[in-house]
């Protein structure tokens, strides 16, 4: 496979056993909501649209606060709020029922489509023995991520066998640094010191299972 951009991006996404699909998706979603931001925030129907799916997602809303831009979310929130005050005003609960689903974040749009171009490159990637030794040095897929390369590689099973043997190697490890938490916290061991990798394992672990791309609730 030819090592395309979206190749070159994933490999130096790769370190300290990140998932290099979540990262990429991470770095796109900031660069979207930069130019969201910038000049779409006056986009009518964009705008619009973004009302017709009751705003963004809770993770999507916080992490675009979070870019600050007080303005931008003055002109949002100035529709968002007129929209709630109108439907709370009709008291039908029922039909309030999108403030506790919510479907259509614009930026969710934008992650899914981000994840389902990256994953069949890492599968494409896996082909390349310097892709494949990155991963083995500093890359983990995530539990969500692992499982579409996996339904990907239904007709690669020697691509399969390699994944599932480097992450065996490293979840056997991560186990093995948190039994070391474990003991080092019963009150007999807690003189140890804590290495940093302990000290940043139990965090870690957390990025293993549960994917950062904000698609999943
Ligand atoms: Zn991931
Ligand atoms: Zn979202």
């Amino acid at each position: 496979m030819a090592r395309d951009f979206v190749w070159h991006e994933l490999y130096d996404l790769m370190e300290e056993d990140n998932c290099p699909v979540c990262a990429l998706i991470d770095k796109r979603l900031h660069q979207a909501m930069d130019r969201f931001l910038f000049d779409s925030v006056n986009d009518r129907g964009l705008r619009k649209k973004i009302a017709e799916a009751h705003g963004f997602c809770n993770f999507h809303a916080h992490r675009l606060k979070e870019m600050g831009d007080p303005l931008a979310h003055a002109i949002l929130y100035t529709d968002f709020l007129t929209q709630l005050s109108a439907e709370m005003r009709l008291n039908k609960p029922k039909k309030m029922n999108a403030y506790l689903a919510k479907q259509g974040c614009l930026f969710c749009e934008t992650a899914a489509t981000g994840e389902k171009s990256y994953v069949p490159v890492m599968v494409e990637g896996f082909a390349d023995a310097d892709f494949v030794k990155k991963y083995e040095s500093s890359g983990l897929l995530c539990a969500a991520h692992l499982t579409q390369f996996l339904e990907k590689c239904k007709w690669k099973p020697a691509i399969a066998k390699k994944i599932i043997e480097i992450n065996e190697k490293k979840y056997q490890h991560m186990i093995a640094v948190l039994s070391e938490i474990k003991r080092k916290n019963d009150y007999q061991n807690q003189h140890e010191v804590w290495t940093d990798e302990e000290k940043n394992m139990w965090k870690k672990v957390v990025s293993v299972m549960n994917d950062l791309s904000g698609i999943r609730k």
